[in-house]
């Protein structure tokens, strides 16, 4: 609970709340006015009048001079403590001169003491039922007024039956009743105010999850972002993030993990309709799994054997985004739970993970597709130049650290290919191009880069590769196309397939790609040039290898 007095609130603000609360004292004061005019000055001792007549004026003056106050925060403050001490006075008289401690006026009390806490806070309702106090001791120690009296005059049975009390024993039960008004009204307001200020700091969260997850990067990347979320800012123990394939899900971020752990991310994979994760799934929402519940093996190899989870599900049934694994921790050496605030801040989570995961993806699946060619689905002629000059790059490093590194280029150009656009069509055309590329893509290494050079031409990236592997890597394609049996759109057989190479090696040169590129396309013109269906390697390789296509 912090005190607000200590309450840093801006001036302007705590003018604010001083001024509405004068307001509500000048209406008060009228309702009071207009009480005691109603009944007609009875419910006043008659002897008191002229001291309520000096109170009520000086209580007016007092009011007006705080609402015309500058909002300068202390004077403000010097204000509110007066008003405090001026309002324990005017309630103090009015009591007094309308029955002591058993008046029908008591409820004034109550009320200054509710207001006050609700608006300032509880040490603010402190002083004010300090004074009060002080103020009923006071009215107590006037000696018993004609309370016989008012109680006749206003018939009021409850009134006349307070006679009974004394009056010391009244004023005991009115002090404890406004004391513990004001400490209900405290432990409530205390109790809203911690959830809201709760309610901040969860937002606060979000904007720094918000801030942190940047969804323009690759998919393991946000995926690391988000267990780290849970990990650092949530304070989980392991937190791993999953992401669907097919009917699986895969383990892609985490944090918090152990070496093993770390090193199966990326290829680690669950059912995503084993229990429990099916239920989380079903339900859609944050799911506990207590401690030495049933869990797939691949949920304990990631996060340990036999600890309490979460599973928070990103997405939902019909379209799943991914699954967000953690190990609940154990805070202040209590027994690992799931608290309200974890469900309320994973339920956040969950659904700004989804959003970050969903734009990566996208990023994704665009970059993917500026870089692929549509007819073949092989990376297009820009993807082939980047990735040369990385290769070319990867093999400097390498020569600078006194290793060898080689690398191969291939350029190949289908035979007469605009006949067969000629003869067949383009559609045909079109077949050629596709399963010359799946053919093509069969017969290579995984390291091996092919690619749609453009038109009919296929440029091939080697990596680790000298001149002799690069040309039977070429004997492989061209043998491979010479048994592929193709068939035109209307039915007619095509002529078998036949394809140039050119193969240009980097051998001891330096790694700069345009003279490489060069000597493959020569070597591409020379084999051309000698007749088509054949492997020829550039000039000056066929030194360094000795063959010739
Ligand atoms: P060469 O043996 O000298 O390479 O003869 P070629 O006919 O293969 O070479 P040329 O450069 O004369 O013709 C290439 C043809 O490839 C022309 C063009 O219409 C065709 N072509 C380029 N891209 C595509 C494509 O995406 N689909 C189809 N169907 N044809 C294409
Ligand atoms: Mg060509
Ligand atoms: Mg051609």
């Amino acid at each position: 609970m912090r005190a607000s007095s200590s309450d840093p609130q801006p001036a302007p603000q705590f003018a604010g709340r001083l001024r509405a609360v004068t307001m509500g004292r000048l209406l008060t004061f009228l309702g009071v006015m207009v009480l005691l005019a109603a009944t007609g000055g009875s419910l006043v001792d008659p002897a008191g009048w002229s001291l309520l007549v000096w109170a009520g004026a000086g209580y007016l003056v007092c009011n007006l001079v705080v609402l015309v106050l500058p909002a300068r925060r202390n004077v403000q403050r010097v204000a509110l403590d007066a008003s405090l001490l001026v309002d324990a006075v005017a309630v103090g008289v009015t009591l007094a001169v309308t029955g002591g401690p058993a008046s029908p006026l008591a409820f004034l009390l109550y009320a200054e003491v509710v207001a006050l806490t609700l608006v300032f806070g509880w040490w603010t309702g402190v002083r004010a039922c300090i004074l009060l106090s002080l103020s009923l001791a006071w009215v107590a120690s006037t000696g018993p007024p004609a309370l016989a009296e008012v109680a006749e005059l206003l018939g009021d049975t409850d009134l006349a039956l307070s006679h009974a009390l004394e009056p010391e024993i009244r004023t005991v039960l009115l002090m404890l009743g406004m004391w513990l008004v004001a400490g209900l009204v405290a432990t409530l307001s205390t109790v809203t105010e911690r959830e809201l200020r709760g309610l901040i700091d969860d937002l606060a969260l979000l904007r720094d999850i918000n801030h942190d997850m940047d969804s323009s990067q690759d998919l393991a990347q946000v995926s690391d972002q988000i267990a780290e979320t849970l990990v650092e800012t949530f304070e989980y123990e392991r937190a791993v993030v999953w992401l669907p394939e097919g009917d699986e899900l895969v383990a892609v971020g985490g944090a918090g993990l152990d070496e093993a752990a770390l090193a199966e991310l990326g290829t680690r994979r669950v059912a995503s309709q084993a229990y429990p994760l099916r239920n989380a799934l079903r339900d859609g929402a944050p799911w506990p799994v207590p401690r030495d519940d049933p869990r797939p093996g691949a949920l304990e190899r990631m996060l340990g054997k036999g600890a309490p989870l979460v599973l928070v599900p990103m997405g939902d049934e019909e379209r799943l985004v991914g699954m967000i694994t953690a190990v609940v921790p154990r805070r202040l050496g209590r027994p690992p739970r799931l608290r309200h605030r974890d469900v309320r801040l994973l339920a956040m989570l969950r659904g700004e993970a989804a959003l970050v995961l969903d734009n990566a993806r996208l990023h994704a699946e665009l970059r993917a597709r500026a870089v692929t060619d549509a007819l073949t689905g092989l990376p297009n002629h820009g993807f082939f130049q980047q990735r040369l000059e990385e290769e070319l790059h990867r093999a400097d490093r390498r020569r600078s650290r006194g290793e060898h590194a080689d690398l191969s280029l291939v350029l190949l150009d289908l035979d007469h290919f605009k006949q067969i656009n000629d003869t067949y069509g383009h559609p045909t055309g079109d077949k050629v191009l596709q399963a010359v590329s799946r053919t093509a893509g069969k017969v290579l290494r995984s390291a091996d880069v092919l690619c749609r050079y453009g038109g009919e031409e296929f440029g091939i990236i080697l990596p680790d590769t000298g001149g002799r592997d690069a040309k039977r890597a070429c004997e492989r394609i061209r043998e491979a196309l010479g048994r592929l049996e193709l068939t035109a759109d209307d039915g007619r057989p095509l002529d078998p397939v036949t394809a140039s190479f050119g193969i240009a090696t980097l051998g001891e040169r330096p790694a700069d790609r345009a003279p490489l590129v060069a000597r493959a396309d020569e070597a591409l013109y020379a084999a051309k040039r000698g007749g088509r269906d054949r492997i020829v390697l550039a000039r000056d390789d066929s030194e360094l290898t000795g063959t010739r296509g």
